[in-house]
């Protein structure tokens, strides 16, 4: 079986339309994908009614939270959440709220760069970007102004965390949205902890926490972690009785990796379905 449970749609900050990524999904020879657009489920329906035969879907999303850092402060960390009722309320609320912060952060970073004389639009970048807007989007907009060649390369330095022009969003604390998802029937995985090239990292004790209180996975194989590093994760997961996802965390051509590009154990998604019961996996 081969199961990637990590990958973005243009309701996020993914190019492929919902429908879009699970016909790639089919194409690409995989039986089971995972829906995770950034604070939102918003391409759920959609991805769900174009499903193709023979694929399972599962529905899910990645949250923008904060953790504390190695150094003691704080962290942005992206934790995944899957199969959760995406209709109770509190979390609802939370959601919106980081929608929100999405919008007004990028809206400020856009700003400061067109008062810097950089050639952006900030209504027009918001207006394509969506409810859920990232850097991404910013990014897209820096390379068709041609300002940078690649997005990649508007990461190093235009829209760093180190960057002039950058601004943090106020994320969810991570406990409490491990606690929220979990109230909502789903269960939780530590996105990418050991991705070094997007800044500082996550505390290995506040993964050991968020076992204490329910956390069901953290995130081994994926592009952005070196091979010692999906090695650690793995180490710890089997010390603190955690299931071990692998997934390409894949963003149409917002990024190069390809879907399925690393993949899950059949064992880890029992795992993980076994632990949720928020709503059901999709059968294509
Ligand atoms: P934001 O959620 O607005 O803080 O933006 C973070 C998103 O930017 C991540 O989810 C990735 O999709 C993307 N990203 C981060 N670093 C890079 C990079 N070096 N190249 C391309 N995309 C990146
Ligand atoms: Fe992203
Ligand atoms: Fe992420
Ligand atoms: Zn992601």
């Amino acid at each position: 079986m081969r199961i990637d449970l990590h990958s973005h749609s243009a309701a996020s900050d993914g190019t492929d339309t919902p429908a879009g990524l699970v016909r790639n999904a089919a194409a690409a020879g995989l039986d089971v994908v995972a829906l995770t657009d950034h604070d939102t489920t918003a391409g759920w329906d959609e991805a769900a009614d174009a499903l193709p035969s023979g694929l399972r879907l599962v529905r899910g999303m990645e949250m923008s939270c904060t953790g504390r850092g190695e150094d003691g402060h704080p962290v942005a960390v992206h934790l995944l959440a899957y199969l959760f009722d995406p209709t109770d309320p509190v979390f609802v609320n939370e959601l919106e709220r980081l929608r929100g912060e999405r919008v007004s952060r990028l809206r400020v970073m856009a700003e400061r760069m067109a008062a810097d004389g950089l050639p952006i639009d900030a209504d027009r970048v918001l207006a394509q970007a969506g409810p859920a807007a990232g850097r991404p989007h910013l990014a897209r907009a820096l390379v068709e102004a041609g300002v940078v060649p690649t997005i990649g390369d508007a990461f190093l330095d235009l829209l760093s965390p180190k960057g002039r022009y950058y601004m943090a969003k106020e994320d969810t604390p991570l406990s409490d949205a491990v606690k929220m998802v979990q109230t909502a029937g789903g269960v939780t995985v530590v996105a990418h902890a050991r991705a070094r090239a997007r800044g500082r990292l996550l505390a290995l004790d506040h993964i050991e926490e968020l076992a204490e209180i329910g956390l069901g996975g953290v995130e081994a194989d994926h592009p952005d972690h070196s091979d010692a590093d999906a090695r650690l994760m793995k180490d710890l997961a089997s010390k603190l009785g955690l299931f071990v996802t692998g997934s390409s965390d894949y963003h149409g051509e917002n990024k190069s990796v390809e879907l399925g590009r690393f993949t899950t154990d059949g064992d880890a998604l029992a795992d993980l379905l076994d632990r949720a019961h928020g709503v059901e996996v999709v059968e294509g």
